[in-house]
């Protein structure tokens, strides 16, 4: 079986019926998020769904999404348009459950990240996009291996014959946007989009 979209298929059931996480104790409940947009040049790497998401099974679909979208609205890329014609995925796909004592998510553990990440591995090779945004400091470690977001938002990635932008998280973009120089990096980041998309990718 060569054909693409039929191993794009096979491998996103594979996606939908793991349950891998939830049967370690990792997480509460396995339920993947993503939004599997194929062919497609384009691909979105996020950290992983919260709660919301994973009620409506849609990513980016909370606080985090509008702030995202407003983001891609300044650059004349509408939410409806970007969600039919991008693939949208995370690091880990369930959402990880709350930090204890706050009222935020958990970001994904180590054991979780080595468990889904091959499943993205796949996807990339499959849908083979040429531009692949990632949003926030877990996909930019990754895949980028850069720690500091300062040190990669802004700039655009040339890697195994595609181009790589990070994007803040949009989450918890609100202080990390607090400096001028990081507000700069975030609209150099989106004019780099803007640019790529009007070249046709
Ligand atoms: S996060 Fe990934 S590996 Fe873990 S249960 Fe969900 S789909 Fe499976």
């Amino acid at each position: 079986m060569n054909d693409p979209t039929l191993l794009i298929e096979e491998l996103l059931k594979k996606i939908r019926s793991c349950r891998a996480c939830q049967e370690k104790g990792y997480i509460p409940e396995a339920r993947p998020v993503f939004s599997p947009v194929y062919p497609s040049s384009w691909m979105l790497i996020g950290q992983a769904p919260g709660k919301v998401e994973q009620e409506s099974g849609l990513p980016f679909m909370g606080r985090a999404g509008r702030n995202l979208f407003r983001w891609f609205k300044e650059i004349g890329w509408e939410e409806r348009g970007f969600r039919r014609s991008v693939y949208m995925t995370s690091v880990t796909r369930c959402w990880p459950g709350k930090q204890a004592r706050t009222s935020g998510d958990r970001a994904p553990s180590r054991k979780e990240i080595d468990l889904c990440l091959p499943f993205l591995m796949e996807e990339i090779e499959l849908v083979s996009p040429r531009v692949v945004i990632l949003v926030g400091k877990l996909a930019v470690k990754v895949f980028l291996n850069i720690d500091k977001l300062e040190d990669a938002v802004g700039k655009k990635f040339q890697q195994k014959g595609r181009i790589w932008i990070p994007l803040p998280h949009p989450s918890g973009a609100s202080r990390w946007l607090n400096p001028e120089e990081n507000k700069a990096r975030l609209r150099e980041a989106l004019r780099i989009i803007k640019e790529l998309r009007d070249a046709g990718n």
